[in-house]
C-alpha cells in the first residue's frame, strides 16, 4: 500500500467521497488529484449497463474519466469522480479547479451509477454529476448528459422546474429562488462565471423551463 503523505506523486486515486484534512492537502497539494483517464476496464465494468445504458450510441472513447476536488458543506476538500466527454475534460478540470479555489460548497461529486443510473435518486442525494446516458427530462431526444456535455451542481438545491413539475420533488421548496440560500446557483457567482465564461450555457437562464442546477456545452 502506498504511504499515506508520499509526495511527489503525480496522480492520487482516491475513492469518491474521501475527505482530506489540512495536513494531507498541504502535503499532497491539490495538483495530484486533479487528473483524467479513459475509461478502463474496471470503471467501465462499473458503469456497463447502468449510466452506459443499452444501446449507448456515444462511443466508450469519446468519455473521461476525471478525479478532482471540491469543497464539501463543512468546508473540507473531497475527492470528486465524473464522466465527461473527453472533448471538455480539461475545461471541466479547470472549471472544478477554479471552484475550489474559490471555496465554493458542492456537497458531493459521484458517479450517478452510484444510484443506480438513476437522476432522481442522484439529485435527491444532491450529487453532482455530468454523464448519464438518457432523454431530456420533458422526454424525447436525447439529454446533453447522454453526450457528457452537460454537468448538475448541487441539483437538489437548484431543481429543474417547468409550470408545475419540479425535479426533484423534495427540492420543491428550492423552486422558490426569492429564498436565502448557500447552495444557489445564481448569475454572477463563482459557479455560474466558471461555466459562462467558458461558452457554457446555464440552465437557470432558459425561458421554457428553469434547470437551475445545470450547465452544457455546445459542440
Ligand atoms: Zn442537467
Amino acid at each position: 500500500m502506498a504511504p499515506l503523505f508520499a509526495s511527489g506523486q503525480t496522480q492520487v486515486r482516491w475513492p469518491a467521497g474521501s475527505i482530506l484534512s489540512d495536513v494531507q492537502l498541504s502535503m499532497l497539494g491539490k495538483e495530484c488529484f486533479f487528473w483524467d483517464e479513459p475509461l478502463d476496464d474496471e470503471l467501465f465494468a462499473r458503469i456497463d449497463g447502468v449510466s452506459y445504458s443499452r444501446g449507448c450510441t456515444t462511443p466508450r472513447s469519446a468519455l473521461r474519466c476525471l478525479h478532482l476536488l471540491h469543497r464539501n458543506f463543512g468546508g473540507h476538500a473531497q475527492v470528486g469522480e465524473m464522466i465527461c466527454a473527453a472533448s471538455v475534460a480539461d475545461e471541466l478540470l479547470d472549471i472544478f479547479r477554479e471552484l475550489f479555489d474559490a471555496g465554493y460548497p458542492i456537497e458531493k461529486i459521484c458517479l450517478v451509477d452510484e444510484f443506480g443510473g438513476d437522476d432522481l435518486r442522484s439529485m435527491e442525494a444532491n450529487n453532482t454529476s455530468c454523464f448519464n446516458f438518457r432523454p431530456i427530462a420533458a422526454g424525447g431526444r436525447l439529454s446533453n448528459h447522454a453526450l457528457g456535455l452537460a454537468v448538475d451542481i448541487n441539483p437538489l438545491y437548484n431543481p429543474y422546474v417547468r409550470g408545475e413539475r419540479i425535479e426533484p420533488a423534495s427540492g420543491a421548496v428550492y423552486a422558490d429562488r426569492t429564498r436565502k440560500c448557500p447552495y444557489y446557483i445564481r448569475r454572477g457567482d463563482a459557479c455560474h462565471a466558471a461555466f459562462t465564461s467558458r461558452g457554457w450555457s446555464w440552465g437557470g437562464s432558459w425561458r421554457s423551463a428553469r434547470d437551475w442546477q445545470h450547465f452544457e456545452k455546445k459542440q
